[in-house]
């Protein structure tokens, strides 16, 4: 339950004064938020945590004749005279003066009526804007504010700029946040202060409402810096509940003993003996390290770390042997239906040779055949089972789940990770990703996880041939397409995302797909999000049979498809990818036999940045370089970037800025947490409001007193 103390952060925008659903709307598309069902609105909350980007400093405030052109000035004026234009095309003026000199207030689309009652003539007003030379005349286009003389130290001040969007002036957000920031309550007084006191004290942070209003009220550049005090005391607040919600899911986790669980070895035997190649090295040393932390009695926590194509798939297998040889059952989850029919085809043949048995449960599974699968995972007869989060739901529950295998690809949250290890007794946690993670990053999403990282890749892989070209050269691009296919070749056209919109991402790609057909014929297919899962499998069926050679994809390919065969990939819009994301994609040639070449297509003209971008990937196919390159070229947030990646997004924290705080934050969260793991000492309830306030709810519940 939320502390009623937070309730007026949480309330829904429309709760303050003259938010109408409306502004409600367009300042939930600016900010995010509303995540807990109540009609997707952002709460007050969210709104608070944007701050502000710029400042307008309307201090300056000189007589009309000395006031500098190109300036914002606050002006005290008379309004002298309203000069109605001739034709509707022609602006409005006002001609005000003070004892110094002339200006002329200008606007476009005037109405008169309007204009009349906020400037009357004979009249003395403030007004404040930019202020500019036309003609050798001083000139005010559309003030910024109007008001009466009384409201001049008001307007004579420094106002916040922040992030706008369509709908929504600054003006009115302006208004909004104000409103807001009367309702943020005192948490500091009422709640107590959860940053270490001698801590706080050495960095000279304010309390966190002081923190807040001054965030929201900058007095000049400086107060912008992420180093500004009130700005860092709220990123450590930010990070201080990220790490000790992840404190309390680790210790949760660690709390409940392990099994200690030994395999025989048997099964594992006869899968290595179906494989048709051997282990690399770090592919043993992480089999290895992960079988230590089955047989001890702590439960394994453990993160498998390894780029595209570098064989995590059966190390996991080999794990979930290691549990079903114990008698027990394994899982293995991953983000997206094509990605779980894949590993599923993966391991379906292995799993035959070893005499295992091995079910799929996605989203796509109804009715009686869900039924039987679901029945065989209760009782147990089924040994592995793959599937999406479909695997999470209520109904799901295994006979004795020994090991859950998380593909996770960055798209699910601790807390889905925790519901599939709740679904057993003690159950060991492996997650899988491919995204090289910068320790920074890794701290913020998975907390102490133990890692093994796979550093080698197969034998065999050759690189990949990448080349960068604009899209004007399409025509020669399909030209080489086509003599590829001649030869035989299986190729992957990926249409990039467009504008963040599933429906002109698919526009985009079903043209490509059509134009294509034009010329290649019926070896051409396409495959997208929103195809139905079975058409979307004959698709992936036809590619990997060779029935169709020249594959048209949204980026569903991203994850996971491997047909060995394919040897050239097309990725238009390149410029529009993350540097993981296109290594990503390329990971899907170069496996087989073949060489392999990518080509690159970019839209003219390229900015610096990302022409060093794409450079980056033609010099390397090393994920962990390309990562590296990509963060000095971009910031740690925008690397894994997406909503839905699943790291934690931070609002107030930028960690290329606040790197150290973390660290500080994590050892604040270690100390409090060895001394008081159920937070029920001294201040304790300012941590538990700490965590409330950053909406890390779930991990609350893993306090042992409520
Ligand atoms: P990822 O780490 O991206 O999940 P996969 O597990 O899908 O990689 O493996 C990619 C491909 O490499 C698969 O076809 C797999 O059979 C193959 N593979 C895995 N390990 C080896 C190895 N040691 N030698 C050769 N091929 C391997
Ligand atoms: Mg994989």
């Amino acid at each position: 339950m939320r502390p009623e103390i937070l309730f007026p952060l949480f309330k829904p925008l429309t709760g303050l004064a003259g938010v109408g659903p409306r502004i409600a709307r367009a300042i939930t598309r600016l900010v995010g938020g509303g995540m807990d069902g109540d009609g997707g609105e952002a709460h007050i909350v969210d709104l608070l945590w944007r701050l502000p980007t710029g400042i307008i400093d309307r201090r300056y405030a000189p007589d009309v004749a000395d006031a500098e052109p190109g300036r914002v000035a606050t002006l005290s004026i008379t309004v002298d005279k309203h000069r109605k234009p001739a034709n509707k095309r022609l602006p409005y003026k006002v001609i005000c003066s003070d004892k110094s000199g002339r200006i002329t207030l200008v606007f476009f689309h005037g109405h008169g009526d309007y204009l009349t009652r906020v400037l009357p003539e004979g009249q003395p007003r403030v007004v404040s804007g930019r202020v500019e030379l036309f003609a050798n005349e001083l000139q005010m286009t559309h003030p910024d504010h109007i008001g009466k003389l009384d409201e001049k130290e008001k307007l004579q001040s420094v106002e916040p700029v922040y992030p706008l969007t369509n709908g929504l002036s600054l003006k009115v957000l302006g208004r909004v946040i104000r409103a807001a920031l009367k309702c943020a309550p005192d948490l500091g007084r009422d709640a107590g202060e959860w940053i270490d006191a001698a801590f706080i004290a050495r960095q000279t942070w304010p309390g966190w409402l002081e923190a807040l209003l001054a965030a929201h009220k900058p007095a000049d550049e400086a107060d912008l810096f992420p180093t500004a005090p009130a700005r860092e005391r709220l990123a450590y607040d930010e990070l201080l509940a990220n790490q000790l919600a992840l404190g309390l899911v680790r210790l949760n986790m660690r709390r409940v003993r392990g099994r200690a669980l030994r395999g025989t070895g048997e099964l594992a035997a006869k899968v290595r003996n179906a494989l048709p190649f051997s282990l690399t090295g770090s592919q043993e040393s992480a089999v290895e390290e992960i079988a230590r932390d089955q047989a001890s009695d702590d439960r394994m926590l453990r993160l498998l770390q390894g780029d595209v194509g570098a064989g995590k798939t059966v190390v996991a297998l080999l794990a979930m042997l290691n549990a079903v040889e114990a008698g027990g059952q394994a899982a293995l989850m991953a983000p997206t239906e094509i990605l779980a029919r894949q590993h599923l085809a993966t391991l379906r043949p292995l799993c035959r040779a070893a005499g295992v048995s091995c079910v799929l449960l996605s989203g796509r599974e109804k009715g009686q055949a869900r039924r039987e699968i679901i029945e065989a995972i209760k009782s147990g007869r089924a040994a592995i089972a793959v599937g999406t989060h479909a695997l999470f739901q209520d109904d799901v529950a295994f006979n004795d789940l020994r090991l859950a295998v998380i593909d996770e690809q960055h798209r699910f949250g601790v807390h889905q990770r925790l519901t599939l290890a709740s679904k057993g007794r003690a159950v060991d946690v492996l997650v899988m990703t491919a995204t090289p993670i910068p320790r920074t990053l890794m701290l913020t999403a998975y907390g102490d996880m133990d890692v093994s990282k796979l550093t080698e890749k197969p034998a065999g892989r050759k690189p990949v041939d990448t080349r960068i070209l604009p899209l004007e050269r399409l025509g020669e691009v399909t030209a080489a397409v086509g003599r590829a296919l001649a030869g035989g070749a299986r190729v992957y056209w990926v249409c990039p995302l467009v504008d963040q919109s599933e429906t002109l991402d698919l526009t985009a790609a079903e043209e490509r797909f059509d134009a294509l057909k034009k010329i290649f014929g019926p070896i051409t297919g396409i495959v997208h999000g929103r195809m139905k899962g079975k058409e979307r499998d004959q698709a992936m069926a036809a590619f990997a049979a060779g029935d169709i050679r020249l594959l048209v994809a949204t980026t569903v390919i991203e994850v996971g498809v491997d047909v060995t065969e394919a040897s050239v990939m097309v990725i238009e819009h390149a410029e529009r990818f993350g540097l993981a994301q296109l290594h990503q994609l390329r990971g899907r040639i170069g496996r087989g036999m073949d060489a392999s070449t990518c080509l690159l297509l970019y839209a003219s003209p390229l900015g610096e940045t990302a022409a060093a971008r794409l450079k980056i990937m033609r010099r390397t196919d090393d994920g962990f370089k390309i990562a590296e390159e990509d963060l000095k070229l971009r910031g740690a947030g925008e690397l894994l970037g997406t909503r839905q990646s699943g790291m934690p997004e931070f609002r107030l924290a930028d960690l290329a800025a606040h790197g150290e705080l973390l660290a500080a934050a994590r050892d604040q969260a270690a100390l409090i947490l060895a001394g008081d793991p159920d937070l029920t000492g001294p201040g304790k309830e300012a941590l538990r409001t700490l965590l409330y306030l950053f909406e890390r709810d779930a991990a609350v519940r893993f306090l042992r007193s409520g």
